[in-house]
């Protein structure tokens, strides 16, 4: 039912949590039921605050390096993905792995292992710091150079300018990747593309979403954490394609009144790490501020689904406890009409 106000929400579909997202986290949690707590997690498992709180309460213990780790001890790599030196750190440790990493960030390492293995230069366009890229560069570091920007294009220098390839972070703008794409194509020429997209489907599928909507919208909520790549990408998205103004946060106790002056339509959209609950408790304040109409944008349908890390796999299976494993509902509890 339209509101006599006008007032409404567009709600972007896909949102929410990815199949690697949903894989790493249900890897934590069968990992807690079958091995018992405490079950220790290198870094985040997923970048947002409110799953990495859930599963502390459930007995997983977040440690940012496997020194951390008492000697023999379980571990979880979590989904971002690992170097080789953290497996090798481990393995000295006698540390028993769960390597949730999600299979379309090991694609991306294998291009990396594959392409320093013909000694190309890889340009690796990502955000330097970032665990993802972290891992990444650490298959081949004499071969990679990090591109954090279109600006630093301009700083790249290599050994043969015929023989350079570009891979990427999967979590970033498409838009901005192809910008400095573009850049480093001015410099080199014969530059190389990956054999397939790294920016991976979830992180394409969101933006997509929310370009379709922040047209139309004086303001667009993202729900996601800051040290989410791929929710802060939805952010700089909303507003390149025409949102006036859009915030990310990490729940809705996080939401300005303020913002919602002189606003008809507000878009919501959450990012790859982020569970449903906290975009319906967005939802919520918004319809208790007058904008319980709600319609959906949707503008793919994702049906993906990873088994379970392959060690976990294994245990469960010796014990008899093979795990069926539905992909997690994904839709708001609130009535939603399609647009
Ligand atoms: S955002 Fe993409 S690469 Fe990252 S965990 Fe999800 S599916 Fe995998």
């Amino acid at each position: 039912m339209t509101s006599p106000t006008g007032k409404r929400v567009l709600l972007a579909a896909p949102r929410g949590y990815c199949a690697g997202v949903d894989r790493a986290v249900i890897a934590v949690e069968k990992a807690l039921e079958h091995y018992g707590a405490p079950v220790y997690v290198r870094k985040e498992i997923v970048h947002n605050k409110y799953v990495v709180e859930s599963l502390s309460d459930k007995g997983a213990v977040f440690v940012e390096e496997t020194d951390e780790v008492p000697e023999g001890a379980r571990v979880v790599f979590s989904a971002h993905g690992v170097s080789p030196a953290v497996h090798e750190a481990a393995a000295q440790r006698n540390l028993q792995t769960i390597d949730a990493t999600c299979p379309l960030v090991t694609k991306v390492h294998k291009e990396a292992v594959r392409f320093a293995a013909d000694d190309y230069d890889i340009l690796l366009i990502g955000h330097e710091g970032h665990e993802e890229v972290e891992g990444t560069a650490g298959e081949a570091p004499d071969h990679v150079q990090i591109v954090n920007s279109p600006d630093d294009a301009a700083n790249v220098t290599v050994r043969d300018p015929e023989k350079v390839v570009w891979i990427s972070q999967t979590t970033l703008s498409v838009d901005e990747t192809m910008e400095t794409v573009d850049r480093l194509r001015e410099r080199f020429p014969t530059l190389q593309n990956p054999p397939s997209d790294d920016i991976c489907y979830a992180t394409q599928n969101r933006q997509v979403a929310v370009k379709k909507l922040a047209p139309e919208c004086e303001l667009v909520i993202v729900v996601g954490s800051a040290n989410s790549s791929n929710s802060v990408r939805l952010v700089e998205v909303a507003l390149g394609a025409g949102a006036d103004a859009s915030y990310r946060i990490d729940r809705a106790q996080e939401m300005d009144e303020s913002w919602l002056d002189g606003v008809t339509t507000v878009g919501v959209t959450s990012g790859a790490s982020v569970p449903e609950i906290l975009v319906n408790d967005v939802l919520a304040y918004l319809a208790e501020r007058g904008y319980g109409e709600v319609q959906e944008v949707r503008t793919a349908t994702e049906d993906l689904m990873f088994s379970l890390p392959k060690e976990l796999r294994a245990d469960l299976k010796a014990a008899g406890n093979a795990p069926a494993r539905p992909r997690r509902e994904n839709r708001t509890s609130l009535s939603v009409e399609p647009v």
